[in-house]
């Protein structure tokens, strides 16, 4: 990253910080963290009985099923089902999924032909950017560029002659972005939470984009397996805490609860659909290596405090991660998932183990100690450490000549 958006990526990380000290040692704050600390251990440990619960009350509420062991077989079935209800225009409209960034969907989508436009101002911004584009927080992905930048990008892109002012920003972008939902007939959204017992799902946003995504025909939902949780109240907890963690705000602008199609049965009760929503909801459950990690790895709720607090991502910036997944913990996943990108064994040795994640961490994922073991298991012999060992058997200290 450039130094001057590394600074704006800091600057932009203090004022969320400086929200976040407001309800951070809230009694309100504390017990919610406790209560999802214990539903995020418990969802992990019983995993597979909740996806097998998820699985038969999504068939209940008439939401189509299908879980991908890859990222390749994650777009064959989207491949699949957009040629089914939208063979002619291909525009897919996108909400953020930290899911669909772990596994470069965009991209392998637009290499099918496919027109994806992302509907989060930061995402589309992104977007607009063309090159160098990756994100740098999970709920501010643009938080490294200033406005003068963003401005440029949107004139650019869009042929337009903004000056910066953040609002002209805002409205332009949200008019383009309006002129593609108006023609797409399927959008993908990701899932904070699912609920097995309810066969639901919950997404937490500002912008309402997911209202919009979530009411073309076709809705696709991709999520990892690891999201899944017992109920909608426990679902609805998860939302709020990452509320809390990744924007510094007690609650976000919207959680919406989605467990069907939408549907409507006020004539004479017989039911018909779609009413305003989906006709067709579908869930995308993603393993990608998730089963072969450790437990503590999938804890995670998304909300980005981590790499807010970590010293080499603010040292670095998104060069310390893996693909999407920012910071430590990306570095960590990327020993499990089933990518093909090189997994760069040097930036294992990047992190200080200051344990900074770990205590900013409100379900307490200790990346620190999960990096320090992975350093253990693997062959990272570094040759510089082999001189350090000989010295010590041969002369009785690191030092001595
Ligand atoms: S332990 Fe490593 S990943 Fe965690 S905050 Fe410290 S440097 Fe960052």
């Amino acid at each position: 990253m450039e130094d001057k958006q590394l600074k704006q990526m800091k600057k932009s990380f203090q004022i969320l910080q400086s929200r976040f000290k407001h309800i951070a040692n809230d009694e309100k704050t504390q017990k919610l963290q406790e209560r999802v600390i214990n539903i995020r251990k418990w969802s992990i440990e019983n995993m597979e009985t909740l996806i097998d619960e998820a699985k038969e009350n999504f068939k209940r509420n008439d939401i189509d099923y299908f879980e991908a062991s890859d990222g390749n077989e994650v777009i064959e079935i989207i491949t699949q089902l957009v040629n089914e209800y939208d063979p002619d225009n291909k525009i897919i409209i996108k909400s953020k999924s930290n899911t669909i960034g772990e596994i470069k969907g965009r991209k392998k989508l637009e290499d099918k032909g496919f027109k994806v436009i992302e509907t989060d101002l930061g995402d589309r911004i992104l977007q607009l950017k063309n090159s160098d584009n990756r994100p740098v927080h999970n709920t501010g992905p643009a938080a490294h560029l200033s406005v003068d930048e963003i401005t440029d990008i949107v004139n650019n892109a869009l042929g337009t002659n903004l000056k910066p002012v953040h609002k002209d920003i805002m409205e332009t972008v949200r008019e383009d972005v309006l002129n593609y939902v108006n023609n797409a007939k399927v959008g993908i959204t990701g899932a904070n939470a699912i609920a097995s017992e309810d066969g639901a799902f919950a997404i937490v946003h500002n912008e309402n984009n997911v209202a919009y995504a979530s009411s073309r025909k076709l809705h696709i939902v991709i999520a990892g397996i690891d999201k899944v949780v017992s109920s909608v109240e426990e679902a609805v907890s998860i939302c709020k805490l990452e509320s809390v963690f990744g924007a510094g705000s007690p609650i976000s602008s919207y959680i919406n609860i989605i467990a069907g199609p939408s549907k409507t049965a006020d004539i004479e009760k017989k039911l018909l659909k779609p009413m305003y929503g989906a006709e067709k909801v579908v869930v995308i459950l993603l393993d990608n290596g998730r089963r072969k990690s450790k437990e503590e790895c999938l804890w995670c709720i998304n909300c980005g405090n981590c790499i807010v607090n970590c010293p080499v991502y603010n040292a670095v910036g998104n060069e310390f991660g893996f693909n999407y997944y920012l910071g430590g913990r990306g570095i960590a996943m990327s020993r499990f998932l089933n990518e093909n990108e090189s997994k760069d064994d040097d930036k294992l040795f990047m992190c200080t183990l200051c344990g900074m994640c770990t205590f900013n961490c409100p379900v307490r994922t200790p990346t620190n100690e999960v990096i320090e073991n992975l350093r253990c298991l693997g062959d990272y012999h570094m040759e510089v450490h082999e001189k350090i060992k000989d010295n010590i058997n041969s002369k009785g200290s690191p030092y001595k000549k």
